[in-house]
């Protein structure tokens, strides 16, 4: 997945660019409005992440600009103040989402999954990689035809894991999302799960679709 931020304070691209990497997504800068827009119509962004007070362009014309050029593109956009009439005015330009200044890294976060899942049309209940298939609703999953034996939670990390198929996903990400709890302290029961359910859905078959990423975490992929 891949984001553009359009941020003119450079303290604040930097530590939103790199909690964004850490996350696992890629991760492009425009330090203007007019960069941005370029950027945004060369490259195949998911989302772009628009402060609204830019030089050269405001995010307000980089929205209009967008929605003519890249009417698909999700736009995240973040606004200092806490005025009904920039909410509005954002929204009514096509932007998807806002964001009051100064926001918590994992409110942020949690804003970009969600644009993000909108956005990739991954919303469905049958979810394919390779030949592992996971059906949300009857809570099944199969390889190679074969029932996986999984618990609950095996299973909602399967899920968790298989939509964000492609993106290293940190133990305290998972932790967040699946456990929905932080503990930093303990990740080891991320370690645990990992394995578990890896014995359950990679041992048996070929190819190997859970990878982990040393010093990151893991990785749901058919290489
Ligand atoms: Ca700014």
């Amino acid at each position: 997945m891949r984001i553009l931020i359009v941020e003119d304070e450079k303290k604040a691209a930097a530590y939103l660019s790199k909690g964004l990497k850490e996350s696992g997504y890629r991760v492009d800068l425009a330090e203007n409005g007019e960069e941005g827009v370029h950027l945004a119509t060369q490259e195949a962004y998911d989302l772009v992440i628009l402060d609204v007070m830019l030089p050269k362009l405001s995010g307000w014309e980089v929205i209009k600009a967008l929605r003519q050029k890249q009417p698909e593109l999700r736009v995240l956009f973040l606004t200092a103040r806490d005025s009904l009439e920039d909410k509005v005015k954002g929204l009514e330009l096509g932007a998807d989402d806002y964001l009051i200044k100064p926001f918590a890294f994992s409110e942020l976060l949690a804003r970009v999954r969600s644009l993000l899942r909108r956005s990739s049309g991954k919303m469905t209940d049958l979810i394919q990689i390779a030949d592992l298939k996971i059906d949300q609703v009857k809570h099944k999953a199969e390889r190679q035809g074969q029932r996986l034996d999984l618990t609950p939670k095996e299973f909602a990390l399967l899920v968790f894991m298989a939509l964000h198929s492609g993106e290293v996903l940190s133990r305290t990400l998972i932790a967040e999302q699946v456990w929905d709890i932080n503990f930093d302290s303990d990740t080891n029961v991320i370690d645990v799960a990992v394995r578990r359910l890896r014995q359950k859905v990679d041992n048996p078959f070929e190819p190997k679709l859970i990878h982990t990423i040393r010093g990151m975490g893991y990785v749901l992929e058919a290489r």
